[in-house]
Order: C-alpha cells, then sequence, then structure tokens
C-alpha cells in the first residue's frame, strides 16, 4: 500500500526533528524516516552556540532540565602546547546528541510526526507534481514537499548525482565521551578548547552529567600511516601536552569511539532535484567552527516557514525553491567559506604554532573570526 503524506523528511538528525517540530505543529502531516532508533550517539563537538538557544526553548527545550554546560571560555592550543585563551562574546553549552535528539524526537512525538525508525530512505522520484520516495523495506510514499536531512554524506547524494560525491574526502571524525579521574583535572567546564596535533584538531567540552565530549578530525592517511586509533592517538595526537593529559586523566565512557569517515565540506546546493536539504545536506561547516549545529536548527526553522507557505498556496514550486535557496546562501554560504579558509591554517604543525602565537597577541582577531562564522541570534 502507498502511504501519502504532506511533508516527507528524509533523516532525523537535528535538522530533521526540528523541521520535524516546525511543521507538524503547523498543521502539516510529516513522516520522519530515520535509519537508526533513538536515542544513539553521534559523531559530533556537541559544543551549541548561543545563537539558537532562545529559539531551542520556544520549541519547547529545557536546557536546564537537561543538565546542560555552560559555555563562556575559548582555548586554542597549537602541538606545541602554546596556548591562547578568549572569552566568548556569544558562548554556548555544550549536550550530547544522544540526549539532545532524543528529547526533540520525544517532543516531534507529541506534536505528531509519523516516524518510521530502523529503515532509510533508498530513492526518491519527483513526477513534476508529486514525490515518490522508497525505503529499503521496498516501502513506497508518495507527499508533496521532501525534505533532504539526512547529514553529510550519505548513498543517496550518488542515487541522486550529486556533484560533490565525485570527490572523495580524507577526513575521519572520531568521538568519546570521557569523564575526569581526579581532582588534579586541569579542564574547567565552561570552555570549549581546540587542540591541535599534526593533520587534525580535537575539540573538548563539558556536557551533562559531568562529562566531557572528545572529538577531533584528522585525515585518512594519518590513520593509515599509525594503523589504528589508539596508535595514532598515542603517537600524534599525544605530542600535544593538553591531549596527553587528557588521555592520562580521563575515564574514556565508550567500549570503543564512534568514527564516521568520508567527511566532505564541498559546496552543495540546497536545493537539489527538488528536494530541499537542510543541516549537513546542503553544506557542512568546518567543525573548528563549532556551528554546525546551530546552522542545522537555523536552517531547519527557514525551510519550514518556506515549505509550510508553499503548503498554504501562498508560494508556487518555482517560487519555493528560489526563494530557499536564495534565502540559505544569504544565511550561510559566507560562513561556509570563512570556515574552509581558516581550516587551512590548522594542520602544519609549525603553522599552526604561528597562527596561535600570532592571535596571542591579537585577540581582536579572534573575536572577528567567530563572529565571520556565526550568525545572529535567531530572533523568537
Ligand atoms: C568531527 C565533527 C565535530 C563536530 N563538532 C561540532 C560541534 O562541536 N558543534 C557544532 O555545532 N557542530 C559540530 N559538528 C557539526 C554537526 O555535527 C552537524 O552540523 C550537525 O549534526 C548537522 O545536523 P543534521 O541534522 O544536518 O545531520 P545529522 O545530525 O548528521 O543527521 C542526519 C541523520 O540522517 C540519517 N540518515 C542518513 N541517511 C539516511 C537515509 N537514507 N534515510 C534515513 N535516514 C538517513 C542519519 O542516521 C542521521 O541521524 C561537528 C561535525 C564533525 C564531523
Amino acid at each position: 500500500m502507498i502511504t501519502s503524506t504532506d511533508i516527507l523528511i528524509i533523516g532525523g538528525g537535528l535538522a530533521g526533528l526540528v523541521s520535524s517540530l516546525e511543521l507538524a505543529r503547523a498543521g502539516h502531516t510529516v513522516t520522519l524516516v530515520e535509519r537508526k532508533t533513538y536515542p544513539f550517539h553521534k559523531v559530533c563537538g556537541e559544543y551549541i552556540s548561543n545563537e539558537v538557544r532562545p529559539y531551542l526553548e520556544t520549541l519547547g527545550l529545557s536546557l536546564n532540565a537537561l543538565g546542560v554546560a555552560l559555555i563562556d571560555q575559548f582555548w586554542l592550543s597549537a602541538p606545541s602546547g602554546r596556548l591562547l585563551k578568549s572569552p566568548l562574546d556569544l558562548g554556548g553549552f555544550g549536550v550530547s546528541r544522544y540526549t539532545l535528539d532524543q528529547t526533540l524526537y520525544e517532543l516531534a512525538q507529541a506534536a505528531g510526526v509519523n516516524f518510521l525508525l530502523g529503515r532509510q530512505v533508498d530513492n526518491v522520484a519527483f513526477d513534476g507534481h508529486q514525490f515518490s520516495v522508497t525505503l529499503n523495506d521496498g516501502q513506497q510514499l508518495t507527499s508533496q514537499v521532501v525534505l533532504g536531512a539526512y547529514g553529510k554524506r550519505a548513498r543517496l547524494d550518488k542515487t541522486l548525482s550529486r556533484s560533490f560525491m565525485d570527490k572523495p574526502s580524507p577526513y575521519v571524525g572520531v568521538k568519546y565521551h570521557i569523564r575526569p579521574q581526579s581532582s588534579d583535572w586541569d579542564f574547567p567546564d565552561n570552555v570549549i578548547a581546540l587542540h591541535n596535533f599534526s593533520d587534525g584538531y580535537c575539540g573538548m567540552s563539558a556536557i551533562e552529567d559531568g562529562k566531557y565530549c572528545l572529538c577531533y578530525l584528522t585525515t585518512r592517511d594519518n590513520l593509515r600511516q599509525h594503523g589504528s586509533i589508539p596508535a595514532m592517538e598515542q603517537a600524534v595526537l599525544g605530542q600535544n601536552p593538553y591531549l596527553k593529559t587528557v588521555f592520562e586523566r580521563a575515564d574514556f565512557l565508550y567500549d570503543k569511539p564512534e568514527v564516521i569517515n568520508e567527511i566532505s565540506f564541498a559546496p552543495k546546493r540546497a536545493v537539489e532535484n527538488h528536494i530541499l536539504m537542510a543541516g549537513d545536506s546542503a553544506g557542512l561547516i568546518t567543525p573548528l567552527c563549532g556551528n554546525g549545529m546551530a546552522m542545522a536548527i537555523h536552517g531547519a526553522r527557514l525551510v519550514s516557514q518556506v515549505t509550510d507557505a508553499f503548503l498554504q498556496g501562498k508560494v508556487s514550486r518555482p517560487e519555493l525553491e528560489q526563494q530557499y535557496q536564495q534565502m540559505w546562501s544569504r544565511q550561510f554560504a559566507r560562513r561556509l567559506w570563512v570556515g574552509r579558509t581558516v581550516q587551512r591554517l590548522f594542520g602544519s604543525r609549525w603553522l599552526t604554532d604561528l597562527v596561535v602565537q600570532t592571535l596571542q597577541h591579537a585577540q581582536p582577531a579572534v573575536k572577528t573570526i567567530m563572529k565571520q562564522t556565526h550568525g545572529q541570534v535567531i530572533p523568537v
């Protein structure tokens, strides 16, 4: 039997969950397909910019009740141990994706979103009027609008012949939750730290329940050269004295790390085959900006507003697609470009050391870079 829905959302990360909640509350029938089942861990640094804090609270999320860590300081270390400390103008908070996504899922369920969990979208076809969506178990659905919120890179991108899939991406992401072992832990819980090492950088910040998230980005070559994640961590990450201390003084709470490959920062299109892309499916900002989640949440709000206008008959489909593409570029394209540019300054041992040394004497430049990669607080 073919099921029909107003909106079908592919992927239930932040972009998918927030847009499902907005659109269900606006009175539309929403079906969300998510490959996994909640709650689950995800490779992500789990530091969220305050840009989205008031907006998340209006959605019904009580961040205090989740026990988020409040973060207002930034540390940047070079592989040599040279350290820059700077206050954060806007700041943010730390919360695990395990908790955040589960809470949004519960809110969306309560709002009437129909979830198809543990299944994935294999194909999407558009006949000029409506979409036919095929799941991996053969089920077919039709819908008026499809939102692509399926993250950085998926098999579906290949099926849709998206151009960035032609280029392999060298990046690997690794994440742990850790807990300080003893009182000689030197990392305050109001700090987001970015510790650099050869061919990569590692973000660390507190989350709920006295835990910290430790998440790094490196290259496949770096990993290949050392044979395994523990060997690479010891030989390369451990050269940064701050990371060495973390590995020595924390309990690692997962049996094994969460790992993802093929992370692409290449420019993408926000509308592809008439699908409206949101979150990382529309473009992933380099993680050192600590802003991808805020962008996914903000993007979800934008895509919900234009989709609602379309379903109410206020705009035609060509207008919907054009307006959304323009809105998305205006809001996010420059940040992605700055993020890619800044990332080039990190990775090489001597260059990172030089950058940290220079920024130590030019604090206003740190604030300028942060401003360029962050947006305004979303008005509510
Ligand atoms: C190493 C690293 C560190 C980061 N650190 C930070 C940070 O500290 N702060 C920050 O703000 N951002 C950070 N980011 C970025 C942030 O994680 C993303 O921008 C954010 O998760 C995007 O949310 P999303 O909803 O677009 O995608 P996701 O959260 O990735 O959700 C996509 C979902 O789609 C599902 N899916 C995929 N394919 C299908 C399919 N075919 N059918 C059904 N479901 C499917 C997946 O299972 C997934 O749950 C980091 C990214 C990386 C790589």
